[in-house]
Formats: C-alpha cells, sequence, structure tokens
C-alpha cells in the first residue's frame, strides 16, 4: 500500500429529501390552483428529487386537483392548464444532473454556504459600468 490506490473524494450527490433512499436526479415544480368562489389562489411548489418520487408528487397534486381545483370562474380556466402540467411533468420527467446540480449550487448560496468556485468567474458588476 502506498497510499494511491484510493479512489479520488467526489461530492455526494444528496439524498432524496421525499423518499431517503434514492439520490437527487431531478427538478419539478408542481403547479395547481384552489378556488374560493370569487376568488382564486394559485400555488407553485418546487421539488428535488429522485424520478419516481417527483412523478408520484405531480400525478398525486394532479389527482387532487380533479377534485379540489374547480370552485372559482377563473380556477375553471386555469385548472385543466395546471392537471395537464403536471400530468405531462410527470410523465416526460428524466434524471437531469445538470438541473439537479443548478438548484443545489442556488440552495448553497441562499443558505449562506461558501460559495463553489466556478471557473473564469467574473465580477458581472462591472461589466456594465462605462
Ligand atoms: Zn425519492
Amino acid at each position: 500500500m502506498d497510499g494511491q490506490d484510493q479512489p479520488p473524494v467526489e461530492p455526494r450527490t444528496p439524498l432524496c429529501p421525499l423518499c431517503g433512499v434514492r439520490p437527487v436526479e431531478a427538478a419539478a415544480t408542481v403547479v395547481w390552483v384552489r378556488g374560493r368562489v370569487w376568488t382564486r389562489e394559485v400555488f407553485r411548489r418546487p421539488l428535488l428529487g429522485c424520478v419516481p418520487c417527483l412523478q408520484s408528487a405531480l400525478l398525486a397534486e394532479a389527482a387532487k386537483s380533479l377534485f379540489l381545483g374547480w370552485f372559482s370562474l377563473s380556477a375553471l380556466a386555469l385548472n385543466p392548464i395546471f392537471i395537464l402540467f403536471n400530468l405531462s411533468r410527470a410523465i416526460f420527467l428524466r434524471p437531469r444532473p445538470d438541473v439537479v446540480a443548478f438548484h443545489l449550487a442556488r440552495r448553497r448560496e441562499a443558505s449562506g454556504a461558501a460559495p463553489v468556485p466556478c471557473g473564469g468567474s467574473a465580477d458581472l458588476s462591472a461589466a456594465g459600468r462605462p
């Protein structure tokens, strides 16, 4: 053993926060609307997780919206769009490591952790100055 047999340390992908078993491999945004006779509220929840968990979250919200999303005039118009959006996202969701890395970096920045250095970074605040 000369110490060179050890594999390089790679940054680990966090586990899916929904199941805790598989790694985070995709991002999806669940959208839904709830009508309240004269008003309506639109909700939006971005999620990171494994593909099966995100698909089940999207399908669960689409199923809930089939029953709960119709109770105002504007919700009548928006609900079918959001149901189709969630269904199509569930069907076509694929692992996207680049998108996951982007969202994880944004969360690290938002949490105040040290920013991850990237190659060729420039001071963008000075770019637009004359
Ligand atoms: Zn999962």
